[in-house]
């Protein structure tokens, strides 16, 4: 009965070895998005998703003073990511450039975070045309793409719960232009409540980007948000060079301009305090929150990176 027992039980060992040899065999591997343009909410999803993986590594710490987690690309190489600065929760924030001539061109997105997410999807198919030639950046240009402010709220969450940074701060209301506290009023976006926050640029966002705008001397910027009102020249109507670039883009995009009017008084925005800094800057809107529009943004892209030959024509 003994010796009857311990041969089943090889038996029995034999076949539990290989079962578990052929399970680890079958057994999917999971893959691991290291592209890029890793920002991959569902294009074609008609419903916002309530919740999505953040497009960057997940932070070690959630404190803005003491941000852990290590920066993953640093080097500025052509066409790839470099970290300008970190998040509240210590996401990077990614600057991708191309070309090195002397004019100095910024495109950014995904400032208000989660509920434009559809605007960092946007910059990562330019990013993926520029990195494959199918868009050529002149000689005397260097074009620069922040392909996401505010990873944190893309990070949180999809929709209009996620509009603010990690501290509740709207991240285009906290520039040095005509900053306020509080901007409330029924014609201004007022679906839920946020701050400007505690003074102009205490976020870590926004003073990183002011920093790398005014190092790098950028001399026109286009701000990328979603969704419908146009295209919105920075400067209070009163830039001109802001007014020339937007009437430029507008041009060849069935895009808003002049942009809707809802008598909102903006405050602390980026363009407005690009432009006080001697900066053409624009607003440009996507059609909606979901679709990028890319056709429609590489014929803008084109006009832009040929800015600087428009305004030696004139
Ligand atoms: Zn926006």
């Amino acid at each position: 009965m003994k010796k009857h027992l311990s041969k089943n039980f090889r038996w029995v060992l034999l076949a539990a070895v290989l079962f578990a040899a052929a399970w680890i065999k079958l057994k999917p591997i999971a893959l691991v998005p290291v592209a890029v343009g890793s920002v991959t909410p569902d294009p074609t999803a008609t419903v916002v998703p309530t919740v999505r993986s953040t497009p960057s590594p997940t932070p070690t710490s959630t404190s803005a003073s003491t941000p852990t987690s290590t920066p993953t690309v640093t080097a500025t190489i052509q066409g790839q990511p470099y970290e300008i600065g970190l998040s509240v929760e210590g996401r990077p924030l990614e600057m991708v450039q191309f070309g090195s001539g002397a004019h100095h061109l910024l495109i950014i997105a995904g400032v208000h975070g989660g509920y434009e997410w559809n605007t960092v999807n946007l910059a990562d198919e330019l990013i993926i045309r520029l990195q494959s030639g199918d868009v050529a950046v002149p000689d005397d240009v260097t074009l620069f793409i922040l392909r996401n402010l505010n990873p944190d709220g893309t990070a949180k969450q999809l929709g209009p719960d996620c509009r603010a940074n990690a501290d509740g701060v709207d991240l285009n209301r906290n520039w040095d232009a005509n900053w306020q506290e509080n901007w409330y009023g029924s014609e201004c976006w007022s679906q839920r409540y946020l701050t400007a926050g505690t003074a102009p640029f205490s976020e870590p966002e926004t003073k990183a980007l002011s920093n790398f705008i005014l190092e790098n001397n950028i001399e026109a910027l286009m701000n990328y948000h979603s969704a419908g009102l146009g295209i919105f020249p920075g400067g209070w109507w009163q830039d001109q060079a802001s007014l020339n670039l937007a009437s430029q883009l507008a041009l060849v995009s069935p895009y808003q301009y002049p942009p809707y009017d809802s008598d909102c008084e903006y405050t602390g925005q980026l363009i407005d305090w690009a432009s006080t800094q001697g900066i053409a800057a624009v607003d440009v809107e996507l059609s909606n929150h979901t679709d990028t529009d890319l056709e429609i943004n590489l014929r803008i892209l084109k006009v832009f990176l040929n800015y600087q030959t428009y305004l030696d024509s004139k």
